[in-house]
């Protein structure tokens, strides 16, 4: 029997997820065809969440969870569930129901066809959403793909299932900048998209204010495209071959006209512009050279406190060592009265205390 594993980044996520456990556990169930397990990570949430996680875990030996040390970012999280999972199968889904679990079991019959090797969900409206925050998003979604190597499919989520042979490549870029749409791009292997819209978030608010949705945007783009660099440098050319020409054009009026340059207030202007398009440039070259210097430092992609795993296997030695100490106690008094033993002396099928 084929295992799905089911990775869910939280953040501050108290009250979406019980309503979220029990729907896609209730969907889970149905498929008796494979069974699964939940590998919950609470991205360093402030909340009751842990908490809900620990119960959950304590309830249910399909879930298992892990906890950061602070806030790494959904990123980071995705990656540690990728890292724990052990499934043959494994999803990738968010904790407010925005991700309908009612595709999983289709997701699953796709992958089960072994044509695919990876089943993808994609939402075809944004119903719901606040007009800034859509139109930003699909022009990122345009940009993304017209600039990089990899395809970025408009409204793609990270909702998807995949083999483990494309999990293990997942797992092999370990890079500190993540993105995961783009490394799930990357990788390759066939991917079947399957569409759906738009569902609200079921409780809770979301978790990406509008300055984190940019950094997560440009780590898109600058991950996987060098363009932005080619276009500065063909830039520098551009300006150079116009700065060469005006250079001549006003040589040639001056040497036939004798005409010497006039207007300060055109010239100011050339050289703020000039200026701008430098610091653009600059800046650009500033944002790959940052993501280097964190890449380089090679520092860990989160950091994690507790670990269920961990957590149970110490809970299941402390039964058995209790389990143990009881079985020793319980050895030195008579099965039949209940005697202490050294007191004792089995006569026939009862103890007689010793004289
Ligand atoms: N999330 C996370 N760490 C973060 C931000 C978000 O683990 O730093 C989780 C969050 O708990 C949710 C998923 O990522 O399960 C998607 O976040 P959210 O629903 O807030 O994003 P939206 O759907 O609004 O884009
Ligand atoms: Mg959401």
């Amino acid at each position: 029997m084929k295992r799905i594993s089911i990775i869910v980044p939280c953040l501050n996520e108290q009250e979406a997820l019980l309503i979220y456990y029990r729907k896609t556990s209730e969907i889970m169930e149905g498929m008796k065809e494979a069974e699964f397990e939940f590998i919950f990570i609470d991205d360093g949430s402030s909340d009751r969440t842990l908490d809900l996680l620990r119960q959950f875990k304590e309830r249910d030996r399909r879930c298992r969870y892990l906890s950061f040390s602070r806030n790494f970012g959904k990123e980071a999280a995705i990656y540690a569930g990728f890292q724990y999972a052990r499934g043959d199968y494994i999803t990738v889904m968010d904790a407010d129901l925005q991700d309908p679990p009612e595709l999983i079991p289709q997701m699953y019959e796709e992958l089960e066809g072994g044509q695919y090797d990876c089943v993808a969900a994609r939402r075809i409206d944004r119903k719901g959403e606040k007009p800034l925050r859509s139109f930003l998003s699909s022009m990122f979604y345009k940009v993304a793909d017209r600039i990089s190597k990899i395809q970025v499919m408009e409204g793609a989520r990270d909702f998807r299932m995949m083999t483990r042979r494309m999990a293990d490549a997942v797992l092999e870029m370990s890079e500190y900048n993540r993105f995961s749409k783009g490394i799930f791009g990357w990788v390759g292997f066939q991917t079947k998209w399957l569409e759906y819209r738009n569902a609200e978030r079921v409780a809770g608010e979301t978790k990406w204010p509008l300055p984190k949705l940019l950094k997560y945007s440009l780590d898109g783009i600058l991950g996987f495209s060098t363009l932005p660099l080619a276009l500065s440098s063909y830039g520098g050319i551009f300006f150079c071959g116009a700065a060469f020409l005006t250079v001549c054009f006003l040589v040639i009026r001056y040497l036939i006209f004798h005409d010497p340059v006039q207007g300060w207030t055109t010239l100011m202007c050339a050289i703020f512009f000039i200026g701008g398009v430098q610091l653009l440039c600059v800046g650009i070259l500033g944002q790959y050279l940052a993501r280097t210097y964190m890449e380089v430092k090679r520092r860990p992609v989160y950091i994690l406190k507790e670990n269920s795993d961990e957590e149970y296997a110490q809970k299941e030695r402390e039964r058995d060592e209790r389990k143990t100490d009881t079985a020793a106690v319980s050895s030195d008094f008579c099965g039949d009265c209940g005697n202490i033993l050294s007191f004792t002396e089995h006569a026939g099928n009862h103890c007689r205390f010793k004289d």
